[in-house]
């Protein structure tokens, strides 16, 4: 993906006010992450480990959510598998809430989705992130890849709804 900065990260956010946006932490370090090799950029804050954030390029525009983990640690760690980019991991795969975007998510409305508990989908994909089992599936890279931004999108697409 193209890189991104910092005030176009804020202002992409859809899910939290602008005074939220303007507060939360943005890596520091944007200008080292590997966006060649990104189809989103995710991060979790380091002052608040429960709250993650992603922002990736959908249809041209920027587009950020703020994400928090659920609490319910005990059957998570029974889940594996990554809903965004389909890595299978042990312990290493979060359940993360989405407020939905305007008067829904005011009104308490959100929407979750088991995702790689470091967001680094992008990384896994292209096998520059190892992780232990690896599922054996006949996709090509770039079929991995659509369908891992074509899950993101989805994903958006419910919290925007
Ligand atoms: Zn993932």
């Amino acid at each position: 993906m193209k890189p991104l900065t910092e005030p176009e990260i804020r202002a992409a956010f859809v899910n939290c006010t602008k005074g939220e946006a303007s507060r939360l932490n943005v890596p520091r370090d944007l200008a080292e992450q590997p966006w060649d090799d990104l189809d989103f950029l995710g991060w979790r804050d380091p002052q608040a480990p429960d709250r993650a954030y992603l922002v990736a390029v959908l249809d041209g525009r920027p587009v950020a959510v703020a994400l928090r983990s659920s609490g319910a640690a005990s059957w998570q760690a029974r889940r594996s598998l990554c809903s965004l980019c389909v890595t299978t991991h042990t312990g290493g795969v979060s359940l993360l809430v989405a407020p939905r975007a305007g008067k829904a998510g005011k009104q308490g409305n959100s929407v979750g989705a088991y995702m790689c508990a470091d967001l680094a989908c992008s990384l896994y994909v292209r096998g520059k992130k190892e992780v232990g089992t690896k599922l054996h599936e006949s996709l090509t890279l770039e079929e991995k890849i659509e369908r891992t931004v074509a899950n993101l999108a989805a994903f958006v697409a419910k919290v925007m709804a």
